[in-house]
């Protein structure tokens, strides 16, 4: 790999040199194994721990099929759907894999006793399978996470209706925490050069989420002026969603657990934000009875900081713990928009606030093809900024995944894969210049609370 690494770095290689470099027979990749699925059972999901799941460990180089590509990854991230598939929660991810290979083709490769997992990656074309006429050996890509394959009528007006949709690296094998990975073409979007390829690896899943959640009309349609509720402002999806509405002319009021968050918030360019922790709201009373003085006591605290407006849109994902809240706070005629269930699947609200009101929840889920294209050309403008706190080797995937877990994470969190420091990737130096303070903001002052050198 170390030759790999040397022809992608060098200012002076040409695409011919990495193809006659060839393709390594195996790889290191983060996996989970099959044997394991039951490890944690009767175990609470808050005592589960993703260092007795997650290995690292080389595995056989897949050969990119039709309309398939083997991509070489210099950095990836740790997704939320990565904490739920190193905690075999809600079902095992290999359930999905066995799914997928019951299709047959190429599909039945997916199923192995071991799972490449990860959602993410930045790197450079290796390989392309029989087919393959938009990329090319040597481009500089991110991957977008949905693969989809379009046989059927249902995903061609929206390919995330397509049957055959899936994360990849969740619900398909092949991931991006890894070395290699393999996508398929249609999962393919240009890397931004003014981004290092830690930078670039962080954004896709999450900015392509908030982006469809948030902006297009498959979910809120926000618009210049709407009061956007966001739940969580400063995670992984919640820092782009912050960004997505300040960048529309939407005013975020952004929810947050602790004063340190709030700052992050701030150094976002926020200037409403709630402290639920220091506010110490309590929605359920007891796990079976919410308290409505908690959710009006809330929707007084969001009127204090707008000058007495509601909110158009609530940006909501944690699920059980916020719904009920959600949908009271929501003005009349608006929308809540939900991507998510952290907190608990099933959902309780007083249905009263949502007929008599007009209001409208909408589920959303991942981005298509098109959302991905056009979250990743605002990342590509500088439009939007990478919310990178923190970068791990590959080797301690399983230390990033846990903190997740544990929520003591800020924005979202990188994985050198082959890439044998920070800092490489940068393609326009005059792009980065320009964006230079904006792209330090966040992890400065997430650097500065947590102590860690940025
Ligand atoms: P994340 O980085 O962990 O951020 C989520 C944030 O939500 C946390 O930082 C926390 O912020 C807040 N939060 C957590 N539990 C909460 C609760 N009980 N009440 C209020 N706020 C709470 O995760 P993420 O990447 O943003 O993902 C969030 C969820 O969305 C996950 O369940 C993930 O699987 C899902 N997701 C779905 C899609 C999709 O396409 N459907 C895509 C991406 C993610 P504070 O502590 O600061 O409040």
């Amino acid at each position: 790999m170390r030759e790999l690494v040397e022809a992608i770095e060098s200012p002076d290689s040409v695409p011919a040199d990495l193809a006659a470099l060839g393709v390594p027979d195996s790889y290191r990749a983060a996996v989970l194994h099959k044997a394991d699925t039951a490890m944690f059972d009767g175990v609470p999901l808050s005592e589960r721990r993703p260092s007795d799941s997650v290995h690292i460990q080389r595995v056989p180089t897949p050969e990119p099929g039709p309309g398939e590509v083997l991509v070489a990854v210099m950095a990836s991230a740790v997704n939320y759907n990565t904490v739920w598939s190193a905690l075999f929660a809600p079902v095992p991810t290999f359930t999905f894999l066995e799914r997928y290979a019951r299709l047959g083709g190429l599909a039945a490769r997916h199923d192995r006793p071991y799972h490449v997992i990860g959602s993410d990656l930045a790197g450079v074309v290796l390989k392309c399978g029989p087919g393959v006429r938009r990329w090319h050996t040597g481009d500089r890509v991110v991957a977008h996470c949905v693969s989809v394959d379009l046989e059927d009528a249902e995903g061609h007006g929206d390919s995330m209706l397509d049957p055959e949709q899936r994360i990849w690296g969740f619900e398909t094998n092949f991931g991006g925490l890894a070395e290699l990975a393999l996508v398929k073409a249609t999962q393919l979007l240009p890397k931004a050069g003014h981004l290092t390829w830690e930078e670039a690896a962080v954004p896709g899943l999450v900015n392509s989420t908030a982006y469809r959640q948030l902006v297009t009309r498959n979910g809120a349609g926000m618009k210049q002026g709407d009061n956007v509720l966001i739940w969580g402002a400063v995670g992984g999806l919640g820092s782009y969603a912050t960004q997505l509405a300040l960048a529309g002319g939407a005013t975020p009021i952004c929810v947050v657990s602790s004063p340190e968050k709030a700052a992050l918030a701030r150094a976002l360019g926020a200037e409403l934000v709630i402290d639920r922790g220091e506010e110490g709201y309590r929605f359920w009373r007891d796990p079976h009875t919410q308290d409505p003085r908690e959710w009006r006591r809330f929707g007084s605290r969001i009127r204090e900081l707008t000058g007495g407006e509601d909110v158009d849109i609530v940006f909501e994902h944690p699920g059980r713990e916020t719904f009920g809240a959600s949908v009271y706070v929501t003005r009349k005629g608006g929308t809540i928009v939900t991507c998510a269930s952290t907190a608990g699947y099933v959902h309780e609200y007083d249905n009263r606030y949502l007929w008599m009101s007009l209001k409208r929840i909408i589920g959303t889920h991942c981005a298509n093809y098109r959302e991905a294209w056009e979250a990743n050309r605002l990342i590509a403008k500088g439009r939007i900024h990478p919310t990178l706190s923190r970068t791990y080797p590959l080797g301690d995937v399983a230390r990033a995944v846990e903190s997740i877990h544990r929520n003591e994470h800020h924005g979202k969190v990188g994985v050198l894969c082959l890439a044998p420091t920070e800092g490489l990737g940068v393609t326009d130096p005059e792009l980065r210049a320009r964006h230079e303070p904006a792209l330090h903001r966040f992890r400065h002052a997430a650097a500065q609370l947590s102590g860690v050198a940025a």
